[in-house]
């Protein structure tokens, strides 16, 4: 009889309602404060940047919300995603261990990001609004929201960080594709570009510095808002499509994952497979060992303090309380770029913090090697932030064969690495490094820390 590698969802089995982990937490997050008051903020005091129904679902404590249909019609085109069973990496490693994952690399832009586009360009959309800024790093959220702009006649203008913009031109072209306008960041458009070009004339960007000023242009204009690719509850809340799918999925295979393992920049896609197991957890439903892996290069969870701390380089977003190597941080230009963010989404540093999630970091070659092992095994080529959730999931897998058990382990295989050839290239050329950050700059920035007096 052949084993079965692949579990297809019926359509009319994709998720109803997004997941909201806030409702099952025995313990709040911490409120987002004000940088002026320090006092929490209100819905009030993000009604310039995001549409009151998006802000709703930043501070609900529901548990289901509701997806609309129109979303739901978007998600059809590649939704539910596929659950594999990866039998041929199993063969490889000779582990005893159920390797699973869920491959978000289908969507129309390549990755899961187009589960919280399309969410928020309908909410915008429904809001009046016109156009969307939003900031990039290697250029899926950028495209993600090109892509569902489109579909919503929105203007999109994305500002890319700057390293990322010449090392992927594919990605800039995609975007334009979709017919959305793409600028270097740090960039001459905003003031905040402005000073640290002054500085730094050839500064590499970070995504801190492009949330500045995408955020600052969206302040400015009543019909344009601003639009983030993670770390925002109601961002990771719209990627719990991919957990709960995964969830059913597993039942058909009759199985239930020992460890779920994603990889984290902002923390999205983590908590789209990982907060639905949690949320079962929490109701009673068995345990699960929950892994984020991170770069090595920008060590949020594992080597950043729990702090207040500001979302951007130049200070124009609230204060939230996560994880964090320090605003005015740079990572070096590693070639994952969507995980070359200082914070944490508050969401899982708050469930971090409480214990219920385990973090580890990986250097870039350790990942690349998982990650072509990956396509020489199961056919798909990984984007390099995909390869750290491979890594670890491999790490798993040989434990399991060192401890001689048979445990299932699910991961996100969140993207593919079609727009990032030059990084394999680089690989297979041998030239590769593993970066360290700069102990001195982390130092520093974490010496600029705002001081909040928490009651
Ligand atoms: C953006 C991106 C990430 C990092 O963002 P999260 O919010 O942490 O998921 C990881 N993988 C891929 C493929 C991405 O596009």
């Amino acid at each position: 009889m052949s084993q079965p590698v692949k579990y297809l969802l019926d359509e009319s089995r994709m998720p109803k309602y997004w997941y909201n982990l806030v409702a099952d937490l025995p313990k709040p997050p911490p409120p987002v404060l004000h940088p002026g008051t320090q006092k929490p903020i209100g819905p009030d005091d993000l009604a310039p940047l995001f549409p009151m129904a998006l802000i709703q679902q930043e501070v609900s404590t529901e548990r289901e919300i509701e997806i609309p249909e129109p979303v739901r019609e978007i998600y059809r085109q590649w939704r539910p995603s596929p659950l594999y069973r990866a039998r041929r990496l199993e063969q490889a490693l000779g582990t005893p261990a159920r390797i699973y994952y869920k491959n978000e690399s289908i969507s129309p832009a390549g990755s899961h990001k187009p589960n919280t586009a399309v969410a928020q360009a309908f909410y915008n959309k429904e809001a009046g609004v016109k156009r969307l800024t939003t900031e990039t790093g290697a250029g899926q959220w950028g495209s993600s929201l090109a892509f569902a702009g489109v579909l919503f006649g929105l203007d999109v203008q994305v500002f890319m960080v700057r390293v990322s913009y010449h090392q992927k031109p594919y990605r800039r072209a995609l975007m334009e594709s979709w017919g959305a306008r793409c600028v270097a960041s740090p960039s001459e458009e905003t003031a905040s570009g402005r000073a640290i070009l002054a500085q730094r004339p050839d500064h590499p960007g970070s995504l801190g510095i492009a949330i500045s000023e995408a955020v600052e242009v969206a302040a400015q204009r009543d019909d344009t808002k601003y639009s983030l690719g993670s770390v925002l509850s109601h961002v990771l809340l719209h990627q719990t499509v991919v957990g709960q799918e995964a969830m059913l999925q597993l039942e058909m295979a009759d199985d239930y994952p020992d460890v779920v393992v994603g990889c984290t920049g902002g923390g999205s896609n983590f908590a789209g497979i990982a907060f639905p197991f949690l949320g079962a957890q929490l109701r009673g439903g068995r345990s699960v060992r929950i892994v984020a892996v991170e770069p090595a290069a920008c060590p949020t969870l594992t080597r950043g303090p729990y702090a207040y701390d500001f979302g951007d380089t130049a200070h124009l977003t609230p204060l939230v309380k996560m994880y964090t190597l320090g605003s005015t941080f740079t990572p070096p230009g590693f070639h994952a770029g969507g995980l070359r963010y200082h914070g944490m989404a508050p969401l899982v540093s708050h469930v971090k913090e409480l214990g219920l999630i385990e973090a580890r970091a990986y250097h870039q070659t350790a990942c690349f090697d998982a990650g072509v092992l990956f396509a020489r095994t199961e056919g798909i080529l990984p984007a390099p932030e995909a390869n750290h959730a491979i890594k670890g999931a491999i790490d798993e897998a040989l434990r399991c064969k060192e401890e001689g058990v048979s445990q299932a382990i699910l991961f996100n295989m969140c993207g593919h690495g079609h727009f990032d050839m030059p990084a394999y290239i680089d690989y297979f050329a041998g030239k590769l490094t593993d970066q360290e950050y700069d102990q001195a700059e982390l130092a520093m920035a974490l010496s600029g820390l705002p001081s909040v007096t928490e009651v």
